[in-house]
């Protein structure tokens, strides 16, 4: 299938977390914290997508109350952390869903995401994602992790399947 073919289907993206809706770095506090920063236009880009009926999703191998609140504020209601097996987990969502591989689109940037990245009808990596994750995507993004990559696959699938262009004149009335 071509990536136009790919991107029509797509009614289900799913995202891992570190290194894809932030750019990586987990920041540890004094006191024992954590912090991640997210991409303002990546969580706009997902509530656009969900308004649409589109289904959402988050699995992250790594625990964080964060995750929980940036889902929540996004309205993400599939999120699945400590995943030891991604691909499993996503197997699973889509189950719970009914929807099927080709209807999914996975964002990943690492190893780990492999798994994942290969069952999915369309597999992104970031721009700075790891080189077997490029080498096994269908599409790279030109943003990196946390500075708009997710926000960029949905304007790229709302586009191949032309709600994007009518969200925009929306906002342009
Ligand atoms: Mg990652």
């Amino acid at each position: 299938m071509n990536l136009p073919e790919r991107l029509a289907r797509i009614e289900m993206l799913v995202c891992d977390v570190d290194g894809v809706l932030t750019d990586g770095r987990i920041v540890y506090t004094d006191r024992g914290d954590e912090i991640k920063a997210f991409h303002v236009r990546d969580g706009s880009g997902l509530k656009l997508w969900t308004s649409l009926g589109k289904h959402a999703g988050i699995i992250t191998g790594r625990r964080s109350a964060i995750v929980e609140r940036r889902a929540e504020e996004l309205g993400i209601h599939a999120v699945v952390q400590g995943a030891a097996d991604k691909k499993a987990a996503l197997v699973q969502m889509l189950a719970q869903l009914g929807l099927k591989r080709e209807e999914v689109c996975v964002v990943g940037d690492d190893i780990v995401d492999l798994p994942m990245l290969r069952v999915a009808g369309l597999a992104v990596a970031v721009a700075d994602a790891c080189l077997e994750a490029k080498e096994d995507a269908d599409y790279v993004t030109q943003a990196p992790g946390g500075g708009g990559a997710v926000r960029e696959v949905i304007e790229l699938i709302l586009r191949a399947q032309g709600s994007w262009q009518a969200i925009v004149a929306r906002y342009r009335e």
